[in-house]
């Protein structure tokens, strides 16, 4: 049997190859509207930037990286050897981590410098078992903004999502902005306590990894599936009642100023995401019909610990990242088709092989001059020729025929409308010299303007 690409990756065929290509052009757009520059960072990283920076206890971590050692003798290893920290890498799961290393390792954001925001577009790794909108190599686009705690921050980083997803097709009716505050340092501790004490008097009904979890990350219970759970989790204390005056003030301005742009959202007291290093905001968006229960197509939150635990200074963050592949499914469940990826603006024909350098020099010409063409690498009859620039969808057809090239002309034929007209080519390659020239600074030119203004003969 033919090889197959490993379970949990898909090929991104041309067609939607070029889709992701104008996903990224459309975020780059929108994004850079509100300051965001691309940043690039390696696809894998230590692997205990990854440990310290979004916790060995997470589900991410202990359970989903792909991680290599480097560099060292395998025997050496197996015969107890230690491993060297620097040889451990894993695969990016997420991009937050890398982004914020890079910060710190380049010192963007030195003391009392603007906030550096940043954006990212690529694929991540998690080792969890693929199913439809879960995969294990996926793509996500993201952004961070270091240096700025301002609720502004949260609000704006939001705002810009919610306008992205409608710029890509996703209707806003068809999705739900949840939102919720995780507390700081000084109120969740004695959160989570509440919590652990209300999982500790339910742990007969709680199942075995919840009570696992009420010891070492309570907050966690509140995403398992298990139904029971679930339920005895509703009663469970919530986050919201225990904020410190500087969280609620914080939460609040992030709620009015989601307002004052017409952001809906709905405030749930229960969303804690799966990840260590949240602190105050965090938010989810998913789509409400036809995506199972992979429904979340982007989320986020601030991180204001984050670069300490990854040896920086002090620099409040934030940052959401949203996934490819899964926009792409909201799409579909929204009726939306994503556009054909092949433009065709010319076919040039050959009734003959004698008049095909002459075709060949003219195809090269539109070409040069913008256009985009094609014609036939395969000796076949005009019949098929014609056939294939149809598939293409091509715009004219240009008929190369030794009787019309003696003359010095060609046949063009308007696909859409079938009418044909004969065309002087010294006058057609004079307008193609004045569109093109040079190869690669041309100005995009169309069919019409190539052979609207030759008159029929
Ligand atoms: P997270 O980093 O888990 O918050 O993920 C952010 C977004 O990436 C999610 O909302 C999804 O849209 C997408 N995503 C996360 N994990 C996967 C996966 N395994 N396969 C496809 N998309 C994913």
């Amino acid at each position: 049997m033919a090889l197959q690409a490993p379970e949990g990756t898909r090929d991104l065929l041309p067609d939607e190859a070029k889709f992701w290509t104008h996903f990224k052009a459309t975020a780059t757009d929108i994004f850079g509207r509100y300051g965001y520059l691309p940043i690039e960072t390696p696809v894998f990283e230590q692997t205990e930037l990854f440990v310290r920076g979004i916790g060995e206890a997470t589900d991410v971590v202990s359970k989903e990286m792909f991680t290599a050692i480097s560099g060292q003798n395998l025997a050496t290893l197996l015969d107890g050897g230690s491993i060297k920290a620097k040889s451990r890498l894993s695969l990016r799961p997420e991009g937050t981590a890398g982004v914020v290393r890079a910060v710190v390792q380049h010192d963007l954001v030195p003391q009392g410098a603007q906030p550096a925001k940043l954006m990212y577009a690529g694929p991540m790794f998690r080792a969890e078992r693929p199913q439809k909108g879960r995969q294990r190599q996926f793509n996500q686009v993201g952004i961070e903004c270091l240096g700025a705690e301002e609720p502004s921050v949260d609000a704006e980083g939001i705002i810009m999502l919610m306008r992205f997803y409608a710029a890509i097709g996703i209707p806003v009716q068809a999705t739900r902005l949840l939102v919720n505050s995780m507390g700081c340092d000084a109120c969740r501790p004695a959160y989570r306590d509440a919590v652990k004490a209300y999982m500790d008097e339910h742990a007969d009904e709680l199942c075995d990894e919840c009570n696992r979890r009420a010891e070492l990350n309570p907050l966690r219970a509140f995403d398992c599936k298990n139904p029971t759970c679930a339920a005895i989790m509703e009663g469970a204390p919530k986050i919201t009642d225990h904020l410190c005056d500087d969280c609620r003030e914080h939460y609040e301005a992030v709620k009015t100023y989601l307002t004052s742009a017409d952001i809906a959202f709905e405030e749930d007291p229960t969303l804690v995401r799966g990840l260590d290093y949240y602190t105050r905001t965090v938010f989810e968006v998913q789509v409400t019909e036809g995506m199972g229960s992979q429904n979340a197509i982007g989320g986020g939150g601030r991180y204001d610990k984050l670069a300490e635990e990854v040896g920086g200074r002090p620099t409040p963050g934030f940052g959401w990242a949203l996934g490819y592949e899964r926009c792409v499914l909201a799409l579909e469940a929204a009726g939306q088709t994503i556009p054909p990826a092949q433009r065709c603006d010319f076919f040039v024909a050959c009734v003959d092989d004698s008049v095909r350098a002459e075709a060949f020099s003219l195809v090269q010409a539109m070409r040069d001059a913008g256009l985009t063409g094609e014609m036939d690498h395969q000796h076949r009859s005009l019949k098929s020729q014609f056939k294939l620039a149809d598939k293409l969808g091509a715009v004219a057809v240009v008929v190369f025929g030794p009787d019309e090239l003696a003359t010095g002309k060609a046949k063009v034929r308007n696909m859409q409308t079938h009418t044909e007209r004969l065309v002087d080519l010294a006058a057609v390659r004079t307008l193609l010299a004045r569109f093109g020239g040079d190869p690669y600074g041309v100005e995009a030119t169309s069919v019409d303007e190539l052979f609207g203004n030759l008159g029929d003969e």
